[in-house]
C-alpha cells in the first residue's frame, strides 16, 4: 500500500544501516587492571575488566564492598588510571590525552555525583553548581540561566543563596546532582548516591536519575540497594576485583 516516494524520503531522513545498527559504545573498557602499590603491600583493585556501556544506557554496578566499584567508577570518570588495559571513551583512547585535554573531557563529558556529596562548603548552592560551567568560561547571562534550570530540576532554587551547611543530606545530595547535570554531561556516574540518605531523600535521587536517564543520559551508578538496580537496563557484578555477571534486565 505504501508508494515510492515516502519510502525514499524515509531512507534520505534515515539511512537503514544507521537505524539497524546498535550504536558504538560511549565507554569501552579493554582488560582494565588496577594496583595500588603501599609500603609493603600491593592491592588489586580491578583485575582485567572488559566493559561496554552504549549510549543511553543506565546501567548498575553492585557488589561487595572493596571489590572495586569505586575505583572502577573513578577510572571511568578520569579520576584516576588504569596501571594496565585500555580506556576508550566517546571513541578515544583516554590515555592519548594530555592532562588539559584529560580535564576538558572530564568537564565536558562526565558529570559526578558521590556519596558524601562533595560540595564546597565556603561556596554558596549556587556556586557550587555554577562551578563546571565556570570553568568552561561560559558567559555569566547563559551561566545564571544554566543554573537556575538546575536548581529547578532539582526542586532546589530557593535555596541557591545558602551553603552547604545549612542543608540537609538530601538537599545537599540535590545540589550534588544540579552541579552534575548543569553542564548537561553525556555520562553520569553516581557513586551509592544515596548511601549517606535516609529513604525519602533516597528515592527523590532516585527519581532524578531515572528523570536524566530518560531525557537521554548515559549512567552508570553504584548502589547497594536492591530496590533501585532494576531500574537500570544492565547490573554489572563485581567480585574481587572482576565483572562476574553482566544481566541484562530489559531491552536498552
Ligand atoms: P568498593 O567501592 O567496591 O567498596 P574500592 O574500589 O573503594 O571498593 O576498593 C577496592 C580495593 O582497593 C579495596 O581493597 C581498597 O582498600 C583498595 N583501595 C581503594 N582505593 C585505594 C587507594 N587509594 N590506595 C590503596 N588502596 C585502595
Ligand atoms: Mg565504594
Amino acid at each position: 500500500m505504501s508508494t515510492a516516494s515516502p519510502r525514499v524520503t524515509a531512507a534520505a531522513d534515515i539511512p537503514a544501516s544507521s537505524a539497524m545498527t546498535t550504536p558504538a559504545p560511549i565507554i569501552r573498557l579493554e582488560q582494565i587492571t588496577k594496583v595500588f602499590y603501599g609500603e609493603d603491600v600491593e592491592t588489586h583493585a580491578l583485575t582485567e575488566i572488559d566493559l561496554e556501556i552504549r549510549p543511553g544506557e543506565y546501567v548498575t554496578v553492585a557488589g561487595p564492598s572493596g571489590c572495586g566499584k569505586s575505583t572502577l567508577l573513578s577510572l571511568l570518570g578520569l579520576l584516576d588510571t588504569p596501571t594496565h588495559g585500555r580506556y576508550q571513551l566517546k571513541g578515544q583512547p583516554v590515555e592519548a590525552l594530555s592532562f588539559k585535554e584529560r580535564a576538558r573531557v572530564r568537564n565536558r563529558t562526565i558529570g559526578f555525583i558521590f556519596q558524601s556529596f562533595n560540595l564546597i562548603g565556603d561556596l554558596t548552592v549556587a556556586e557550587n553548581v555554577e562551578l563546571p560551567l565556570t570553568y568552561r568560561g561560559m558567559p555569566r547571562a547563559e551561566r545564571l540561566d544554566r543554573i537556575h534550570a538546575a536548581l529547578d530540576r532539582v526542586e532546589m532554587a530557593h535555596r541557591a543563596k545558602h551553603l552547604p551547611g545549612q542543608l540537609s543530606g538530601g538537599q545537599q545530595q540535590r545540589v550534588a546532582v544540579a552541579r552534575a547535570v548543569v553542564g548537561e554531561p553525556t555520562i553520569v556516574l553516581a557513586d551509592e548516591p544515596t548511601g549517606n540518605l535516609d529513604s525519602k531523600n533516597g528515592a527523590l535521587v532516585m527519581d532524578l536519575l531515572q528523570g536524566l536517564h530518560e531525557s537521554g543520559s548515559t549512567i552508570c551508578m553504584v548502589t547497594h540497594d536492591p530496590r533501585y538496580a532494576h531500574r537500570a537496563t544492565r547490573t554489572v557484578q563485581l567480585f574481587d576485583g572482576r565483572v562476574v555477571k553482566g544481566e541484562d534486565l530489559v531491552e536498552a
